[in-house]
């Protein structure tokens, strides 16, 4: 059931301010607060009985005064290569779902901004209802501690990756409230070159990020090499143009150093083309970029399939001989519909095959 009340605050909204303001309603020593966070970030707990060095009164007043969890795990799957999917229901019912994906010697999550997406592309399951409404902070911070809270206790999160539900730059100062918790000491302490963003490719949003004290991983959806086909897999490109995404895409690297990344989802004979590879080579060459291909996850009652592993390789090649580097993902967690907002969907439809876990 969803957890309807919302009398308290939620405590991972803003986590310093709730806990200082009750330390000194209460008169209760700075350290407590460090304390909870600890207990939260370090040590995983599940609620607040669970930190047991807080006198009992402490944990009892805590718990009446700030709601810590407000999302419930309406499912969790796992698939056979480690990866774990939850999909959340939130207070007012909504669903989003977030990944932990597990590879040697790394742990990274995948997580949500938006209930919904509001970019419409037309190959992604998220985008299929239209956006609901942007996460607050704390429900994107739930997420980090929620999946965390899957590891063993030897494992520890290293990466995050923004590439769940929605866009992360129309949600932008609630996410990026929530990745100071991700990134600080007294958090999960991951540093932000282990934390990527990934956009549709807003250019005003882009800037702010640039502008921002902390600079993230930046990845830009492009999925196609010009404007023609790219405002029809990605309408808001209509408004926007490769070429200004290209543009501060270049900014935001001038500014933060840090490498730029370009997805592209391969669909057979839409964007797979030696034609498009082509095109795309002239694009990047020259640009300090990475370009992942990623073989598209199908999504069931759209018309898009995966390319065969001739036309991938193909793609590939005549990328890499125009200089651009180039990283094909890995499907992991596919059999778990663990591409963004796929679970949801079968939820909603009422079918959902993968292996029940929980
Ligand atoms: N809105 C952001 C982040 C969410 S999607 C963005 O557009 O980048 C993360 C990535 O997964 C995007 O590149 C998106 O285009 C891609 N994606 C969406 N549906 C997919 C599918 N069915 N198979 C493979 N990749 C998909």
């Amino acid at each position: 059931m969803p957890n309807s009340d919302s009398t308290r605050p939620h405590l991972l909204d803003s986590l310093d301010e709730s806990l200082s303001a009750w330390a000194a309603e209460r008169g209760a020593p700075a350290y407590r607060a460090r304390q909870v966070k600890k207990w939260l970030f370090e040590k995983r707990a599940a609620d607040w009985e669970a930190m047991t060095d807080l006198p009992k009164a402490l944990r009892a007043d805590l718990a009446e005064r700030l709601r810590l969890w407000t999302a419930t795990i309406a499912k969790h799957t796992r698939a056979e290569d480690g990866t774990e999917k939850l999909l959340l229901t939130l207070a007012d019912g909504g669903q989003i779902e977030c990944v932990l994906l597990r590879d040697v010697g790394r742990r990274t999550i995948c997580i949500s901004t938006q209930v919904g997406c509001g970019m419409g592309c037309v190959f992604c399951a998220s985008g299929l209802g239209g956006v609901e409404r942007n996460l607050s902070a704390g429900e994107i911070v739930e997420q980090m501690l929620q999946l965390q809270r899957l590891l063993a206790p030897e494992e520890r999160l290293s990466h995050i990756v923004v590439m769940g539900m929605g866009e992360p730059l129309a949600n932008l100062d609630r996410l990026l409230a929530a990745l100071e918790y991700a990134r600080r000491r007294d958090g999960l302490a991951i540093s932000s070159r282990r934390i990527t963003i990934s956009t549709v490719g807003l250019p005003p949003a882009i800037d702010r990020l640039a502008r921002h004290e902390q600079h993230y991983r930046l990845a830009i959806s492009l999925h196609a090499p010009n404007d023609e086909l790219r405002n029809r897999l990605v309408p808001v490109n209509k408004n926007i143009g490769i070429d200004a995404i290209l543009a501060a895409a270049d900014r935001y690297f001038a500014i933060s150093g840090r490498r730029l990344t370009f997805e592209y989802v391969l669909l057979a004979d839409v964007n797979d083309g030696p034609e498009h590879a082509r095109q795309l080579g002239r694009l990047l060459a020259g640009r300090e970029a990475l370009v992942n291909v990623i073989p598209y996850n199908p999504v069931a009652g759209l018309p898009y399939r995966t390319p065969t592993a001739e036309r991938r390789e193909a793609f590939r090649g005549i990328l890499e001989s125009a200089g651009v580097r180039v990283k094909f993902r890995h499907r992991k967690g596919s059999r778990i519909d663990a591409a963004c907002g796929q679970l949801r969907r079968s939820q909603l439809a009422g079918s959902v095959q993968a292996a029940d876990f929980a």
